[in-house]
C-alpha cells in the first residue's frame, strides 16, 4: 500500500468550496502555512485536475484522513474573515433546507470573497518562434502570446470571437509554445484616491507669499495654488478632483506645479462606506400604551427567546424597536434588524442614524461587491454596532449579537425561492440569535399565522399593542362593487373611488393606490377565437407594456412586438384584459389632470436610487397620487395618505394555495395601514367583484382574529402547516416525456418510505419556465416525522433516481417549508 505522503504530525484542512458538493473536502496544510492556516480563513485549492477554488477552512485536524490528499495552495487571509458562529449557521442551514455547505457560503459571502480561478497563458521564451505549422486562429493568439508574454483565457476568447478556444489552446500549450496555468485573482482593492499636499521641501510659512507676489509662471497654475489654499482653509485633505473642479483647470497644471516641487500627490485610502458620528439619542417618550407593551416586552424577554410583537400598523412598533436597540446599545451588544425588502430600509435608516448616528449601518444587494467586503470587515471588526439589512445580512460575521429584530415578520421575502440555500430568514435568524444566547423580537402588523400560533401556545411570548399611536381609529373600510354595468367587465376607476380621490386631493391630502399587477394590459384575448398569446418559452400569457410597446414575458424576461393579427385565427380584434399599474397612471393622469401622479414598481425603480428617491418625493409632498405593486404596501410610514385604494381585491384572493387568504389579509391590512397614520383617520376604498368573499369581511373589520381562527381551522382539518411541515420537491426538464416518468418514479420510490405522506406529482399553475417543464411533488409530514433522518431518506430517493442514466439530466430542488 502506498504510504500517506505527510507524518502523522501533520495538519489537515477541512475546506468547503462555494460549490454544489454534499461534502467538504480535505486538504493537507503544508509546513509553510502551518501557522497561517486558521478556522475561518480562505484557503487557495486545487479542485478537480486543476480547477483552483477560494474555499474557507471550517475545521483543522490532526487526525489523518485515511486517503491521500492535496496540500493547500495558500492562504489568502492573514486573519479569519468570520468566526465560528457563521460556520455553525451555515452547517444548521445546509442541515435544515438540505443543501451543502457550499451553496450557503455561496449565497452568504460577498462575491469578491468567492474567488476562481482564471486560466493564464504564458508564452515560453525559449520557444524557437516559428509560427508555420499552425492555422489561422492558432497563428492569431501565437502571436498575440509572443507580443504580450501573457494572456488571460478571456483575452484569447476575445481575440477569436468565440468561446470555445480549448482546441486552440491545446494545441499552442502542446507545441511547447506556450503553459498553461490557473491564477487566483484577488478582488478586493482598498479604494484609493489622489490627495494634494505641499512638497516636502516646499517650505509654505516663508516661501508662499513672495512666491504668489512676484508670480512669474502661468496664471492658470497660481489660481490652482490660490483654490488649494481656499479648500485647505476648512478641510483636512484635500483631493485632486476636488482641487481640479475648483480651479476649473487640468491635471497638467498640477503635474507642471508638482514639477515644480510645490505640491505632491499622494494615494491614499478611503472608506467607501463613511459612517456618522456615534452617538445615542432619543428625543421621543412612549405614550401610555406604548410603555405598558414595551416593559411587558422586556418582561417577557427574560422569559422566552423568541417574542412576537403584534402591533397594528402605526402603533409605534419601531419606536420600541429604538428604545430596545439603546438598550443593547448600552450594554455593548451588537444589534440585527431585517426588513423583509430593501424598499423599505431607506425610511428606517433615517430613523435609525437620527438616533444612534454611526453605530448604524446598512447592507443591501445594491451595494457593490467592494462596499460589501467594507461592511463586512466593519461588522467583524464591530466598528457597526446595529445592522439593518434584507435577508442576506443573516450572514454578516457578527461577534457578540445580542438582539435580533425581524420586522415585517410575515413577510413571504423572506423566504429564499432559488438558488438554494432555500431557507427562511425569520426562522434561520431565530437559531442564529439562540447561538449567541441573544433574544429575537418578531414584529408585525398582521403577524404569519405560524408565529401567532407558536405565541398562543407558549412556544413564542406575546405582546399585543392594538392602537394606534395618539389614539387614532384604523382606517375606515368601504367595499365597493367593480362591475361595469355596460361592459359587464370590470371598471378600473369606480366612481366611490374617484369621488374620494377628488375630496382627498381637494383636503391636499395623498392617496396611494394598490394594483397587485404591472404593466399596460396583464393579457390580451382574441376577440374572435379567444387566444390568449402566450410566451414561446414559458406556459404565461404575455402582458403589454406601454413604456417598450412589446409584449412582456413576466416569468422569462422575454419580449415579443406587439402583435396585429391572431396568431391562431388571423383576426386584428383584441380584448384587453385587466389593467396594470402603468394603464393606472394613464387613467390617473386623464382624469386628475392637475394632479401629480407617480407609478412605483419594478419596472419604474430599476436604478439604484429609484425607489428611494420617489419615496422622498412623496414625503416631501410632490407627488398626490402614488400607484404601485406590493412595494406600496410594505411598512412605509407617510404623514399625509389620507386615501388608500385596493383596486382589484379578486387578483389577491385568487391564488390556489393554503397560504392564499393569509396572504390576501396580510397585502390588504398592511396597503390599508399606509392611510390616517398621523392626525386624521384614514378611508380605504377596496374595489372587488365578489364582496363575498371571507377575506373582504374580515378586511372591512380589521379582524386579524377572525382571520386567523377561521384559517387555523382550515389549516387543522386540511393537514397543513402549522399543524404538519411540508416539503416541496420539484423536477426541471426540457423533455417533457422524461419528466412525467421521472416524477412518477420519484413518487413511487418515496410512497415505499412515506405512504399517503406523498402528494403528486402535479405540474404547478405554470407548468414551463424558460423552456423547462416542471412537476412538483408534496411531502406532508406530522412533525414527528420532521426529522433529519427523514429528510436524508427523501435526499437518498432522490440521489439514486439521478444515478440512473436517463434521469442524470433532470434537475431537482428541494423546497423545506415552501411558500
Ligand atoms: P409601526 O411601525 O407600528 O407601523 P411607527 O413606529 O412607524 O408604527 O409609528 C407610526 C407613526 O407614529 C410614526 O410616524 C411615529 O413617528 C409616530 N409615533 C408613534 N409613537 C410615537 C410617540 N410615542 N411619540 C411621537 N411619535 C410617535
Ligand atoms: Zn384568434
Ligand atoms: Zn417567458
Amino acid at each position: 500500500m502506498d504510504s500517506l505522503p505527510f507524518n502523522t504530525d501533520d495538519c489537515w484542512a477541512e475546506v468547503i468550496l462555494p460549490l454544489p458538493l454534499p461534502k467538504v473536502y480535505t486538504y493537507s496544510i503544508p509546513q509553510s502555512m502551518a501557522e497561517k492556516a486558521m478556522v475561518g480563513c480562505r484557503a487557495e485549492v486545487v479542485f478537480g485536475k486543476n480547477k483552483r477554488y477560494a474555499g474557507i477552512i471550517k475545521n483543522i485536524t490532526r487526525v489523518a484522513p485515511g486517503f491521500p490528499t492535496k496540500p493547500l495552495v495558500g492562504i489568502l487571509d492573514t486573519n479569519p474573515i468570520l468566526h465560528q458562529h457563521q460556520l455553525d449557521l451555515w452547517k444548521w442551514i445546509s442541515a435544515y433546507y438540505v443543501c451543502s455547505e457550499g451553496e450557503v457560503m455561496a449565497a452568504a459571502l460577498p462575491a469578491n470573497f468567492k474567488l476562481n480561478s482564471e486560466t493564464n497563458l504564458l508564452y515560453n521564451d525559449d520557444y524557437d518562434g516559428d509560427l508555420n505549422g499552425f492555422n489561422d486562429d492558432e497563428y492569431l493568439v501565437a502571436e498575440a502570446l509572443q507580443l504580450k508574454k501573457q494572456l488571460q483565457l478571456s483575452e484569447v476568447q476575445q481575440i477569436l470571437g468565440t468561446r470555445s478556444v480549448y482546441q486552440i489552446v491545446r494545441k499552442l500549450s502542446e507545441s511547447n509554445l506556450c503553459f498553461v496555468w490557473e491564477k487566483m485573482q484577488d478582488k478586493i482593492k482598498p479604494k484609493t484616491e489622489s490627495v494634494v499636499l505641499f512638497h516636502p521641501e516646499f517650505d509654505s510659512n516663508s516661501i508662499l507669499e513672495p512666491l504668489l507676489n512676484n508670480w512669474k509662471g502661468a496664471p492658470k497654475q497660481m489660481e490652482l495654488i490660490l483654490a488649494f489654499l481656499h479648500l485647505q482653509s476648512s478641510q483636512h485633505s484635500i483631493t485632486q478632483a476636488e482641487l481640479l473642479k475648483k480651479a476649473q483647470t487640468g491635471s497638467a497644471t498640477l503635474q507642471a506645479l508638482c514639477d515644480k516641487k510645490i505640491f505632491q500627490l499622494q494615494k491614499q485610502i478611503r472608506d467607501r462606506i463613511s459612517l456618522m458620528p456615534q452617538k445615542i439619542f432619543i428625543d421621543f417618550e412612549l405614550s401610555l400604551i406604548q410603555q405598558k407593551a414595551y416593559e411587558s416586552l422586556l418582561d417577557n424577554m427574560e422569559k422566552y427567546a423568541v417574542n412576537l410583537l403584534h402591533g397594528v400598523t402605526g402603533s409605534g412598533k419601531t419606536l420600541l424597536y429604538i428604545k430596545l436597540i439603546e438598550k443593547y446599545l448600552l450594554q455593548g451588544k451588537q444589534v440585527l434588524y431585517l426588513l423583509p425588502e430593501i424598499a423599505l430600509t431607506a425610511q428606517i435608516i433615517r430613523r435609525l442614524q437620527k438616533h444612534f448616528g454611526g453605530h448604524v449601518a446598512i447592507y443591501h444587494s445594491r451595494f457593490n461587491d467592494q462596499e460589501r467586503v467594507e461592511l463586512w470587515n466593519k461588522i467583524k471588526n464591530r466598528e457597526v454596532t446595529v445592522l439593518l439589512g434584507a435577508r442576506s445580512a443573516l450572514f454578516l460575521p457578527f461577534q457578540d449579537l445580542g438582539l435580533v429584530i425581524v420586522d415585517e415578520e410575515h413577510d413571504p421575502s423572506y423566504k429564499q425561492q432559488d438558488p438554494a440555500p432555500r431557507y427562511h430568514a425569520r426562522d434561520a435568524a431565530i437559531f442564529y440569535a439562540s447561538m449567541f444566547g441573544a433574544k429575537t423580537v418578531l414584529g408585525s402588523g398582521t403577524p404569519s399565522l405560524e408565529s401567532y400560533y407558536n405565541a398562543s401556545t407558549g412556544k413564542f411570548g406575546l405582546v399585543s399593542l392594538l392602537q394606534r399611536f395618539g389614539g387614532l381609529a384604523l382606517p375606515e373600510m368601504h367595499m365597493v362593487h367593480a362591475q361595469n354595468e355596460k361592459t359587464k367587465g370590470r371598471t378600473m376607476i369606480t366612481d366611490s373611488l374617484k369621488t374620494a380621490i377628488e375630496e382627498t386631493l381637494a383636503n391636499h391630502k395623498q392617496v396611494i393606490l394598490f394594483q397587485n399587477r404591472r404593466g399596460y394590459h396583464p393579457y390580451l384575448v382574441c376577440g374572435a377565437c379567444g387566444d390568449i398569446p402566450k410566451c414561446k418559452h414559458c406556459d404565461v400569457s404575455l402582458t403589454l407594456h406601454k413604456y417598450s410597446n412589446k409584449l412582456h414575458c413576466h416569468y422569462c424576461g422575454s419580449t415579443y412586438p406587439k402583435l396585429v393579427q391572431c396568431f391562431a385565427c388571423g383576426s386584428v380584434k383584441w380584448t384587453e384584459k385587466n389593467f396594470g399599474t402603468e394603464r393606472i397612471e394613464e387613467e390617473l393622469e386623464l382624469l386628475f389632470p392637475k394632479a401629480k401622479v407617480s407609478r412605483m414598481d419594478v419596472d419604474s425603480v430599476r436604478g439604484k436610487t429609484a425607489h428611494e428617491t420617489l419615496i422622498a418625493l412623496f414625503e416631501k409632498k410632490e407627488i398626490d397620487i402614488l400607484v404601485g405593486t406590493q412595494m406600496v404596501v410594505k411598512g412605509l410610514d407617510f404623514d399625509h395618505v389620507s386615501l388608500v385604494g385596493v383596486l382589484d381585491a379578486d387578483g389577491l384572493t385568487s391564488f390556489a394555495n393554503f397560504r392564499a387568504n393569509e396572504r390576501a389579509f396580510q397585502l390588504m391590512e398592511q396597503v390599508s395601514g399606509r392611510a390616517g397614520r398621523k392626525e386624521k383617520q384614514g378611508q380605504v376604498i377596496i374595489q372587488a367583484l365578489n364582496l363575498n368573499h371571507p377575506v373582504l369581511m374580515w378586511v372591512s373589520q380589521h379582524g386579524f382574529e377572525e382571520m386567523y381562527k377561521h384559517e387555523l381551522q382550515e389549516r387543522k382539518q386540511f393537514f397543513y402547516p402549522p399543524f404538519s411541515r411540508m416539503i416541496q420537491l420539484t423536477l426541471k426538464h426540457k423533455d417533457e416525456k422524461k419528466l412525467h416518468l421521472a416524477s412518477e418514479k420519484l413518487a413511487a420510490s418515496l410512497r415505499i418510505d412515506f405512504g399517503d405522506k406523498i402528494i403528486g406529482p402535479a405540474a404547478p399553475i405554470i407548468g414551463r419556465i424558460r423552456d423547462q417543464y416542471l412537476m412538483d411533488i408534496m411531502i406532508k409530514l406530522p412533525k414527528d416525522n420532521f426529522t433529519q433522518r427523514n429528510k436524508e431518506v427523501i435526499r437518498r430517493h432522490i440521489d439514486l433516481l439521478l444515478a440512473e442514466p436517463p434521469y442524470r439530466s433532470i434537475f431537482i430542488s428541494i423546497d423545506i417549508d415552501p411558500y
